[in-house]
């Protein structure tokens, strides 16, 4: 028998389920975004997923564009990856010391990303960034840092810090529990904008032990670096003695097989890594120059560790995916896909009259309610019509399609979507279209 909620409508089980959740885990989900709070209604609840789809309690299938926040780039439950950790299970789940496993998975990755001499690896994205910057900081022997507003590295407490109403600002925290005394060494300014990195620069001269920035920006919707802008800030690094560090966490293995610094040509000094590089088991990475890695414990006195760093599962499941990655051909086919959803959206999107624009790099893409004919800052990204969006994302999810669940994050595609969903994926959004404008 259907339950009902007490205004007596009669709920789904995925909203029975939020309302059990919510009374013993906080805001009864395990990462924020996942509430929904950025389009309103109640979070699915996913029991499998297979290929490009999901399915929720209720049933329902999704075509689904958030892939694990972006692991899920092979599609959901690859019978290799999936084989790949049974395999591992038989001989045991953990044993903090060294495995050939690790050996591989390192030689892997610096195999696919030569400005990677040597890594360490990690459980999340968010200690890859927070280790990284710890280095940078230790290497250098200097305390500030420099991130670009909207980009997001994890919830580490130097890098939860955005600018103030000002452009050129001393960091104010994002959030309560981060001391102001902290956050000051983090000085933000806008993305993709070279004259301001210069001018912080100018200020600051010999303090900036790093940048740190996401080379493809994937944390406030997708927006890919201008011209200029990475070639530009490798050297302001390079004159000032600063270390460059790439966040791809999300763009590794995703952009292009070499991530972002190949699609565009720039090396970094460090490189965090995260997501696809775990094929869904929970990893992150951080590599780079030789000089600076050999900077940490136990060779180095900065010291970084991890109980679980390098365990053997997750290795087999990260080798595994980066294995299948390799692939000739998969990553130009993946972008083919980013390509023809964005045109499809935009085409949709004109013949209702509807301002919008796209963005794509490789694997990732993203759509913005908006006049301006292009995006490139984050002050465009916040001035797109949010209420619009958030109509169009319930539309969507109503055609059993699963996009992000807020304006602000990329969307992705996997190898296992077909053309037949892409194309499905569009007719939905030329209905959907249709309905924002009835
Ligand atoms: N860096 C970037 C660019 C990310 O997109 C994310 C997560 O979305 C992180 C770091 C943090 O990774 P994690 O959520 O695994 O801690």
């Amino acid at each position: 028998s259907a339950k009902v909620n007490q205004k007596g409508h009669i709920m789904t089980i995925s909203q029975d389920l939020f309302e059990r959740a919510q009374s013993s885990i906080p805001g009864g989900v395990n990462s924020p975004v996942r509430a929904f709070n950025g389009v309103g209604g109640t979070p699915l609840f996913i029991t499998k997923a297979q290929g490009p789809f999901t399915y929720d309690a209720d049933n329902n299938r999704y075509i689904d564009y958030v892939g694990s926040w972006g692991p899920m780039i092979l599609g959901h439950n690859h019978p290799q990856i999936k084989q790949a950790v049974l395999d591992a299970v038989e001989n045991g789940l953990s044993y903090g010391a060294p495995t050939e496993t690790e050996i591989l998975m390192a030689e892997k990755v610096k195999e696919l990303v030569p400005s990677i001499e040597k890594v360490r690896m990690v459980s999340s994205g968010t200690e890859a960034t927070m280790s990284a910057i710890r280095l940078a900081r230790g290497f250098t022997g200097r305390d500030k840092i420099l991130k670009f507003e909207g980009c997001y590295h994890g919830h580490a407490d130097s890098l939860l810090v955005k600018a103030g109403s000002g452009a050129l600002t001393m960091g104010v925290p994002n959030s309560p529990g981060i001391p102001a005394d902290f956050a000051k060494h983090t000085l933000t300014v806008s993305f993709n904008n070279l004259d301001e990195v210069k001018a912080i620069f100018e200020q600051y001269r010999d303090q900036i032990a790093c940048v740190i920035v996401e080379p493809v920006a994937g944390n406030m919707n997708c927006i890919p670096p201008v011209a200029g802008f990475l070639e530009g800030l490798r050297s302001v690094c390079t004159d000032n003695k600063s270390v460059l560090i790439f966040d791809e966490v999300m763009t590794g293995f995703r952009v292009a097989l070499g991530g972002a610094q190949q699609y565009y040509k720039i090396e970094p000094d460090l490189t965090c890594l995260g997501k696809v590089i775990g094929g869904g088991m929970p990893v992150g990475a951080f590599g780079g120059k030789k000089e600076i890695m050999d900077f940490i414990a136990p060779v180095g006195p900065v010291y970084q560790a991890g109980t679980l760093s390098g365990n053997p599962i997750a290795m087999a499941a990260g080798l595994k995916a980066l294995e299948l990655l390799s692939a000739p051909g998969l990553h130009e086919s993946l972008e083919s896909k980013s390509k023809a959803l964005c045109a499809g959206f935009q085409a949709a999107a004109d013949k209702h009259n509807i301002p919008l624009t796209t963005n794509y790099a490789g694997g990732m893409f993203g759509f913005f309610f908006t006049d301006a004919k292009r995006v490139d800052s984050y002050q465009q990204a916040t001035e797109c019509d949010l209420e619009r969006f958030k109509r169009f994302f319930h539309l969507m999810l109503e055609e059993g399609v699963y996009l992000a669940p807020s304006a602000f994050e990329a969307g992705f595609v996997s190898t296992m979507h077909s053309d037949q969903d892409i194309e499905d994926t569009i007719q939905a959004a030329d209905r959907a279209f249709a309905n924002l404008v009835a």
